[in-house]
């Protein structure tokens, strides 16, 4: 049986609109969802996607793994066999996201969009290396993409601030993380910039209880915040120029942030 209409990836007319305007620049935009088996842990892909086998080489990394489990979606730009634009959804946290599916997947849209663009992207690396250029990279292109999602009236906030409060809530039981989990710091840093550029003058009831949780969780990210903040807000992510110094400039001070000494550092 030829199982189309339930593996074809439906979507919106809004995303719908904006992929044929993104592939019109030349490089195809597919979409999976990856499923995930929680006995064993392991991720997987519908059988018969078109491009499966190019998911497949992102899937069997350790390293990719690592960073997807912590996301609803994620976008790579695949310049093997076939340049694609691979947008793939986390279906292990599909509760929290199914009933928000437009809000994910225009996010990811947007990054293929920016790329499209041919805005400069930090190259990825395994490792730390990595962690530090996915949250580089995200800093710049978020600010475009808020932008971008709003023009085309797609709502993206509502899932973010349930997504926010969410993490709030999940805090509570949960202590300071381990001094020596490098990725944890970037990658709050990077939240924390966000939330502050793209939620500013937004009502969220839930803001204070966020902004409490970093402070308690890991105050060492406010001082690094505070430095990209003013860089972000004076300077244009739309000019390529000047967007390519934020890269430099953040991935600077993530890698500071990063690699500070922690209790942990110097047995
Ligand atoms: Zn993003």
């Amino acid at each position: 049986m030829l199982a189309v209409p339930l593996a074809a990836q439906t979507l919106t007319p809004a995303l719908e609109q904006w992929k044929k305007e993104i592939e019109a620049a030349g490089v195809p935009v597919l979409v999976a969802r990856v499923n995930h088996d929680a006995t064993a842990n392991t991720y997987s892909l519908p059988d018969g996607i078109e491009g499966r086998e190019l998911f497949v080489e992102y899937l069997k990394q350790y390293d990719f793994i690592q960073q997807f489990q912590h996301m609803y979606g994620v976008m790579v730009h695949y310049k093997g066999v076939r340049e694609t634009y691979l947008v793939m959804l986390n279906m292990a946290r599909a509760n929290e996201w199914q009933a928000n599916e437009e809000a994910v997947l225009a996010h990811e849209l947007g990054h293929a969009w920016i790329k499209s663009r041919k805005f400069p992207t930090p190259v990825y690396q395994t490792g730390l290396a990595g962690c530090l250029a996915i949250h580089t990279g995200d800093i710049a292109q978020h600010v475009l993409i808020r932008k971008e999602l709003d023009r085309r009236s797609i709502d993206h906030r509502t899932f973010w601030f349930k997504s926010l409060d969410r993490a709030v809530e999940q805090s509570r039981t949960m202590g300071q993380p381990a001094g020596d989990d490098r990725c944890i710091r970037a990658r709050q840093a990077a939240e924390l910039v966000d939330v502050r550029l793209g939620l500013a003058g937004q009502e969220w009831p839930g803001r204070d209880n966020y902004e409490a949780m970093v402070k308690r969780m890991l105050p060492e990210v406010e001082p690094t915040v505070a430095e990209i903040l003013e860089w972000m807000r004076s300077h244009d992510m739309d000019d390529v120029d000047q967007h390519r110094q934020a890269l430099r400039f953040v991935f600077d001070r993530l890698k500071a942030l990063a690699y500070a000494r922690s209790a942990a550092y110097i047995l």
